[in-house]
């Protein structure tokens, strides 16, 4: 696993689409990514990995 989710900047994390539309909406994650000036989207980790071990449980 080395992408997926990030949502409200990294305070959820969600590892595919059937695990972020287990929470949310197309619709609802739409809003939140708002054409990437959002707080919410999609990234692959190399840089945020330790972000990303700060998130996960
Ligand atoms: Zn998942």
């Amino acid at each position: 696993m080395d992408e997926g989710y990030y949502i409200d900047n990294g305070l959820e994390y969600y590892c595919s689409d059937e695990c972020l539309h287990k929470h949310y909406t197309e619709e609802e994650y739409e809003e939140m990514y708002d054409d990437s000036n959002g707080y919410s989207y999609w990234t692959e980790w190399n840089v945020q990995i330790q972000s990303y071990r700060k998130y996960t449980r």
